[in-house]
């Protein structure tokens, strides 16, 4: 192994920035040669690359964003976009790669690896944290306090005024960002795509726990719960209850960006140096992750396959913490 590349993909996440910077030092400190590849699998179909020198990487640890750029690429779901993708890796002697993104990502590499001889090993950055096989995601941490301030604030208003408040959350196919913030914020009620229980709990609270409580009301909602969104359920709430002063916050995409907070960094440095070690070690076609503070390797297979998880005791928290 003399020369290595690596690239970011999918949804940006802050904290890909530190895995860059980690990525690009700890291969140099082993006398690779790094080859930073931009805008993703489409950056690596049309041969967008840029050797990276240590200074390269130099102050951006704590930028949000991804200072390679990221991409969703159509072409490279295509045979023939692969074929072009791996003839740009071969011209430019390029035969190990680290992948930094979220479960697509990881798709990816998997189906070309599976045609050419590459080795992948991916590092895992989507604020959904809904990788199986790590506790962490870079920029899930970073997400979950700028929702946190972010609702912090709309509680302030709530409380002001007496109104129940849905703020919409991101996360199509993960409630990990909403239940967090939900217990975070002290949340009434949140509704995510893995439990559909919890539409009870907001009949429950509209009926009988709002009126006890004479306050104010927040209601997390994750993109992708079946009640279709923030907006659509407030639509129905505000005809049920035409009595009650429901408004309506999507927070958007405030949630991807600002700088990592310092675990994001630390997890992200952390997992770029054992991307590099797992690598010289022959590895291939896994992620790297951290499970109970150490860090893991777990085949891409796995980490993609079982993503959607959630933590049953925190939701009997959040329950329980609304009695
Ligand atoms: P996030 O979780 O933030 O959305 P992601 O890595 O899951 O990040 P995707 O858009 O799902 O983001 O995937 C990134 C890119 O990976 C896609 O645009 C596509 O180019 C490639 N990709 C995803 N799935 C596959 C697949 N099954 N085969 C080939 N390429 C794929």
């Amino acid at each position: 192994l003399s020369r290595i590349a690596l690239f970011t993909s999918g949804g940006d996440a802050p904290g890909m920035n530190a895995a860059i910077r980690a990525v690009t030092r700890a291969a140099i400190a082993a006398n690779l040669e790094v080859i930073g590849i931009r805008r993703g699998y489409q950056g690596m179909i049309e041969g967008d690359f840029q050797p990276l020198y240590a200074s390269d990487v130099s102050g951006i640890i704590h930028l949000g964003g991804t200072m390679l750029r990221t991409a969703r690429s159509n072409a490279f779901r295509t045979p023939e976009g692969r074929s072009r993708a791996y003839e740009q890796l071969k011209n430019a002697a390029i035969d190990a790669v680290v992948v930094i993104g979220g479960d697509g990502s990881f798709r990816g590499a998997q189906e070309m690896s599976q045609e050419y001889p590459v080795s992948f090993v991916g590092i895992p950055a989507t604020i959904d944290n809904d990788m199986y096989g790590t506790d962490y995601t870079i920029g899930f941490e970073t997400a979950l306090n700028t929702v946190v301030e972010a609702v912090d604030k709309i509680r302030d208003t709530a409380r002001s005024h007496g109104r129940i408040f849905f703020v919409e959350v991101m996360g199509r196919e993960a409630g990990q960002l909403a239940l967090h913030s939900g217990i975070a914020c002290g949340a009434e009620v949140i509704l995510i795509p893995e439990s559909n229980a919890e539409g009870g709990k907001l009949h429950d609270f509209l009926k009988h726990g709002y009126k006890n409580k004479e306050s104010s009301g927040i209601v997390i909602v994750a993109e992708g719960d079946e009640s279709g969104g923030a907006m659509k359920i407030a639509e129905r709430v505000r005809l049920d209850h035409p009595e009650l002063e429901v408004r309506v916050s999507i927070l958007g995409h405030i949630q991807r960006g600002g700088n990592p907070t310092a675990d994001d960094r630390i997890n992200a440095t952390r997992m770029g140096v054992a991307a590099i070690e797992a690598l010289l070690a022959g590895e291939k076609n896994i992620m790297i992750g951290i499970a109970r503070d150490k860090i893991v390797q777990v085949p891409f297979k796995i980490a993609v396959k079982l993503c959607h998880r959630i933590d049953e005791q925190l939701l009997d928290i959040q329950r329980l913490m609304n009695i």
